[in-house]
Order: C-alpha cells, then structure tokens, then sequence
C-alpha cells in the first residue's frame, strides 16, 4: 500500500519545487485580473495593458532571458508553466508570448552587442519585444514566398513589403521582422532570408499599421512598410541565413502554444465539470447523465496525454536533445484537445455556453486559433508525415 508521499516520490512527473512556485506567483497576478477584467476587454477589443505590465514587472515575460541579463533565467520548461497557468486561470497569454516565443533568436543569433543593449531593457520592461513579422498577403504559410525586401544601402538596409497578421505592433517597441536580401531561387528557396530587430519606436510613417477586427480579443494588424531605414547593426545573425534562424526557434513555439493550450483545456474541463455537477435538469444534475459527462472525461484524458508529450518536450528542449517530433506532436496533440474541451464545455453549458457573461464563448474563441497559427495543424501534421515517419513531402 502506497501512501500520497510514497506516491509523489514514485511519481516521475511530480513537478519540482520550482514549477509549483511559478504556477503560485503566476496565479497570484491572475487573481488580479479576474475573467470579468478579460470579458470587459473583450467586448471593447482592448489590449490588457495593465496585466501585461504586471507580469512584466514580477519579471515573468522575462523568463527566459539569462540572469546576468536581468531575466530569469528560465528553460522552456518553467516559460512553458507560466502561459500555461495565465489560460488555466481564465485570461489570455495572447498579449504577452510572443517575448517567449521569439527571444530564442535573440538568444542565439543575437551578437553580445546586441544581446547587452536589448536584453536588459527588455528583462525590467523598459523594452517590449512582442512583435513577429513574419506572415504576409501572398506567401501564407510557405514562407520562402515572403517578397518583403530588405536592400543594403551603406550601412543602412531599406526595407519595403506588406505583411498579415502582425499581432501587438501598436504595444511593442521593437519588431522582429523577417525579409528577403537576395532573390528566392528554387534551387535553394530558404536562402536570401534575414531577421532584423526593428525598432519600432524610430520607424515613424514607415510603418503604417491597419487594425483587423479577428475572432478573438488580438490586437493584430496589416503592416505597410515604406522605405523603413534599418541600421546594419539591427541585422540579427547571418544575413541570407534568416529561414534557420527562425526556425531554430519553432520549437519552442511549438512547447509554449502546446503549454497555452493545456492552460485552456483544463480551464474547460473544470468549468464544465463543476457545472454538469450543479446544473439540475429533469430532477438531477445534467452530469450523471453519460452524453453530457463522456464528452468531458474524454476531453481531460485527452488534454492530459497532451500535457505529458508537451512535458517530455521541454525537458528535452532544455536538455539540449532533438525534440522537433515531440514539440510537433505536444502542439497538435494539446491544440486538438483544448479544442475538443472547449465544445465539450459549450455544450455542458447549453444556452448559457453562448452567454458572455459565462466566458465559455470567450475562451472558446480564444483557443480555435491554436489550430491554425501560428502554424496550422495541417502543417504540423506534414512535418510528421514527412519528417518523422518518411512519408514523401507535401507540400
Ligand atoms: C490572430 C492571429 C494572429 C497572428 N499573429 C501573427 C504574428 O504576430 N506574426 C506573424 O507573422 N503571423 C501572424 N499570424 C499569421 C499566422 O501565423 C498564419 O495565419 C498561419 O501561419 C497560417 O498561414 P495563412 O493564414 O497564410 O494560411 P495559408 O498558408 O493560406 O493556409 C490556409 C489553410 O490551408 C492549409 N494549408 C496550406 N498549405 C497546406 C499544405 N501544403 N498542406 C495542407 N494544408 C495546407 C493551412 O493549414 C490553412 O488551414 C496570425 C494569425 C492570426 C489568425
């Protein structure tokens, strides 16, 4: 016979002292911000200024900036935990992962001169790093098709394009943009590509930013860029080696967006759980019945065996180790099953599931974009298809 301490010492997925930790600091700061700050925000389609300073101040969007830095000096592993707990609570880390998602290229292609002036700005919040321009009219997904041009001129580049779907451009002071130095050729696609830090702050009428009216509560933009002069030393890494350089960092995108979206299916399955056992139809409660309880049994197996991919991709992650099959499958697993939660919890939620005032809409709309950005099932699903099992390439 075991008993719970026995248990937690056999258990080899007992979080460490550290993760428990964070998950109570990261609560702390979501009980600030209660669902009826995220419902409130929603309705008027504004940015949630006063949570994102907020965690920036207890230093959490700086998790995985080095301490020498100022930061935390975090692995994916603990980052991962913190969006994890901000959609667990009911709110939205939409407005503030994108510092997460893109501080690997910093990290690791950033020159020291680079990483001394834009980090420790960056760590204490005088610096927000939450804008990613990758994405635009033409190219979709197959991103060696960006025309975005980046021309050197001195020591300057001169850069023009369009891009879609650029999020948080109007609350970030610098703009982690990607464009092409050298023409696509077919032969090699992926060359010609460059990253370059933009501050957005010095960019004036050069960039011009069109609000879009999405699904959800993000604050996102089409982004015109007219003879935006960046100087050289703004270039991050190789120029012409941008595509890696980004793609290095997928990763751990893939970890957090997996991380945000066990946040989210655990926030349905307790709704719904506690509200099948409430909710009194026909003379009991509407959860003893089995079309409404399997649906939600099912969704947190579902999200559970998520989590245990996304965990094992982490570790992996921060041990230095190959995780691109692991972090593909922890974000489609996690991505399917927040999904799966979240209209098993609209439908426990019957009438009330589509009332604002229950959040269930919100957060429902919320994790559907998790499917498909920042990069769509579809593709993650070929990257396995091709990548892991050998299948011919699709695309
Ligand atoms: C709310 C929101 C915020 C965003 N924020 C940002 C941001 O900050 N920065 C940024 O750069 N981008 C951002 N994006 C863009 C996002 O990354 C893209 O929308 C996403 O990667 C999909 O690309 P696409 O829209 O061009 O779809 P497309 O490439 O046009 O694809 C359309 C559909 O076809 C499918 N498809 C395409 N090719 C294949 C194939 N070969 N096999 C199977 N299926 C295929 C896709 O899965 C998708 O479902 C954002 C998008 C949204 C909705």
């Amino acid at each position: 016979m075991t008993n719970h301490s026995d248990h937690a010492r056999l258990d080899p997925f007992t979080e460490p002292a550290v993760i428990t930790g964070i998950r109570a600091g990261v609560r702390d700061i979501c009980a600030r911000f209660p669902e009826a700050y995220w419902r409130e925000l929603d309705a008027q389609r504004q940015y949630p200024v006063a949570f994102v300073q907020a965690m920036t101040e207890a230093g959490w969007l700086a998790a995985l900036i080095p301490t020498r830095y100022g930061g935390l000096g975090h692995g994916i592993s603990e980052a991962a935990v913190i969006l994890e707990e901000v959609n667990r609570q009911g709110g939205n880390a939409g407005p503030a992962h994108a510092q997460m998602y893109i501080m690997g290229t910093l990290l690791k292609y950033g020159s020291p001169e680079q990483q001394a002036c834009y980090l420790p700005a960056i760590a204490d919040g005088r610096l927000r790093l939450q804008a990613f321009g990758v994405t635009e009219p033409e190219a979709g997904t197959d991103t060696t098709r960006i025309t975005t041009t980046a021309v050197r001129d001195g020591d300057r580049y001169l850069i023009n394009g369009e891009k879609m779907y650029i999020s948080r451009v109007q609350h970030s002071d610098l703009m982690l943009l990607l464009a092409r130095t050298s023409p696509r050729h077919d032969a090699k696609p992926t060359a010609g590509l460059s990253v370059f830090l933009v501050d957005l702050r010095q960019a004036g009428n050069a960039i011009a930013s069109r609000p879009l009216r999405m699904l959800m509560n993000n604050e996102t933009n089409a982004v015109t860029i007219r003879d935006l002069s960046v100087p050289l030393e703004n270039l991050i890494g190789v120029e012409g080696e941008g595509f890696r350089q980004i793609l290095d960092g997928w990763n751990a995108e893939r970890i957090l967006i997996a991380a945000e979206c066990v946040g989210d299916g655990r926030w349905f399955v307790d709704r719904a759980a506690a509200y099948a056992t409430g909710r009194v139809v026909f003379g009991r409660p509407i959860g003893a019945n089995q079309g409404v309880q399997f649906p939600i049994a099912a969704a947190y197996a579902r999200v559970e065996a998520a989590d245990l991919v996304r965990r094992r991709a982490a570790a992996s992650f921060d041990a230095g180790l190959p995780c691109g099959p692991d972090a593909n499958m922890a974000k489609y697993l996690a991505a399917e099953a927040s999904w799966e939660a979240a209209n098993a919890c609209l439908d426990t939620f019957g009438g009330n599931g589509f009332n604002a005032a229950y959040d269930v809409e919100r957060k429902f709309r919320e994790t559907r974009l998790y499917r498909v950005a920042p990069v769509s099932n579809n593709l993650v699903l070929a990257y396995i298809g091709h990548r892991v099992l050998g299948m011919p390439r699709s695309y």
